[in-house]
């Protein structure tokens, strides 16, 4: 490592990269840098509507899963703000997700390892280093770690709708706030779908509501005990040695498990619903038309409005309604970042265009070996659903931190998992990170 060369540079901070920078916190020796565009810290600023809550617990934090003893804890947090008393008498189901956002500025501000305002606009690899292109600075590194999210995934039928008329959940917060129309339609019947319905039946102003999903009814979070088994590192082993098409295959039957409601939003929304049409209607009448099954095939502007033809599944046929607003709660997709134009050509990749990524979290690629590309939020179809989610981002970063020392930091051994997800006799390796557990 030349003098002035990071062992690794971290781009965007998330979550994802905010747990490995505070994994490597924990280690003197490595050198790390991470870098932001946004000015501060912040968590999903679009999404954050009154009233929304984690889907995990907050045991899964940036730590705890593999060094529960990291000063950078959701408990460490909630007794450096002197509430742990008041946190548990709360008795939270959910924890709202503003608390656990504070919480992740609160180690933003800590960890001195960050640096924000610092857009990382190109990428270039040469002399066994990478370099990176941050306004007029140069920063060096001999690994990268990829943690910038996912871009709003649209259907292709919005994208000649204007801006102002249909927009994506990840700008509701501001765009909610400023939007004067009678008729709006929610596409997608996901918890952000959920959210944004929810926050809708906080505004006297709206007067119609069309929560449109293609789902065949508005499905629940499947967060019971042998499914979240599929949350646990052991599966994530197991998972990744699959070949592409039974990976693929499991994500999409496994959709319901990451991305359905929280059972508590369904039931708030069926309240809600039930107390607006049957006991105690508001005083502006509205109409609230929820909507599953219905494939939107077609949306076509008419003056100030938007006609949305759909596919209905339940009976086949085929239906319209007429709105001044379309808001897209259809879900995000990973690109890998314009940044990384240069490395492109050298980067596998698998039959849906996603980066390759080996059970590390490193991308399979035609450049030194040494050099690695970490990328995080990328691997739903390599490591499996949890990939994407809150549950496993210390256990990955203890993962990606010990690849980084070529030694056993952190300990990733696991008990031996409740379910036996593969065969005996598949005649594939053991998972490295059971361990010492296997039989
Ligand atoms: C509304 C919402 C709620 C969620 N709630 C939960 C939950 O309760 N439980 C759960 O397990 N999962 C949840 N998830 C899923 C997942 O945990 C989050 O999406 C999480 O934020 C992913 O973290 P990330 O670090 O990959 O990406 P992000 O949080 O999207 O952060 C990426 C960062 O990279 C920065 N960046 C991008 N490009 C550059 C660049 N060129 N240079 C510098 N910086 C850059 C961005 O500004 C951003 O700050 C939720 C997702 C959403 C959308």
């Amino acid at each position: 490592m030349t003098a002035d060369a990071l062992d690794l540079a971290g781009i965007g901070i998330g979550p994802f990269n905010l747990s490995l920078a505070a994994q490597l916190d924990s280690i003197p020796t490595v050198s790390a840098r991470f870098f932001e565009r946004r000015r501060e810290f912040a968590w999903h600023p679009g999404m954050m509507l009154p009233g929304v809550e984690m889907q995990t617990s907050i045991l899964k934090d940036l730590v705890t899963a593999t060094n529960p003893t990291s000063p950078w804890s959701f408990l460490s947090y909630l007794v450096a703000h002197r509430r742990f008393y008041q946190f548990l008498n709360a008795e939270y189901e959910a924890v709202p997700r503003r608390e656990f956002a504070d919480y992740l500025g609160w180690v933003a501000r800590g960890l001195t390892s960050l640096t924000f305002d610092a857009a990382v606009e190109e990428v270039r690899a040469a002399d066994g280093m990478f370099s990176l292109r941050i306004g007029a600075d140069t920063v060096l590194a001999r690994n990268l770690s990829i943690g910038v999210g996912k871009i709003p995934a649209l259907p292709a039928w919005a994208e000649a709708l204007p801006k102002t008329m249909a927009f994506h959940n990840s700008e509701a917060a501001d765009r909610l706030r400023d939007l004067r129309v009678r008729r709006i339609a929610v596409i997608g019947g996901g918890q952000s779908g959920a959210e944004i319905v929810d926050a809708l039946l906080d505004s006297q102003d709206v007067g119609t509501i069309e929560w449109i999903s293609r789902r065949p009814n508005f499905e629940p979070l499947d967060a019971t005990p042998f499914t979240n088994e599929l949350f646990n590192p052991a599966y994530v082993g197991d998972f990744h040695r699959l070949p592409e098409s039974l990976r693929l295959a499991h994500t999409h039957r496994q959709l319901l498990a990451s991305d359905g409601i929280s059972a508590a939003t369904l039931k708030k929304l069926y309240r809600r619903l039930y107390e607006e049409k049957l006991v105690a209607p508001p005083p502006k009448n509205r109409e609230i038309s929820l909507r599953p099954h219905r494939n939107v095939i077609a949306a076509a502007k008419n003056g100030s409005s938007i006609e949305l033809t759909m596919q209905n599944g339940f009976d086949n046929a085929v239906e319209q309604v007429v709105v001044d607003a379309v808001i897209l709660a259809t879900g995000y997709r990973f690109v890998l970042p314009d940044f990384m134009e240069s490395l492109k050509p050298l980067i596998a990749v698998n039959s849906l265009d996603e980066p390759v990524l080996a059970e590390d979290f490193s991308l399979v690629w035609d450049g030194p070996a040494d050099n690695r590309i970490f990328v995080l939020n990328a691997g739903r179809h390599s490591h499996g659903i949890a990939e994407p989610q809150l549950s496993l981002a210390a256990w990955r970063s203890a993962v990606i931190a010990n690849a980084l020392l070529g030694r056993d930091q952190f300990d990733l051994g696991q008990p031996l998992p409740i379910v036996r997800w593969a065969s005996d006799a598949t005649g594939l390796p053991q998972s490295s990170y059971i361990g010492e557990a296997a039989e």
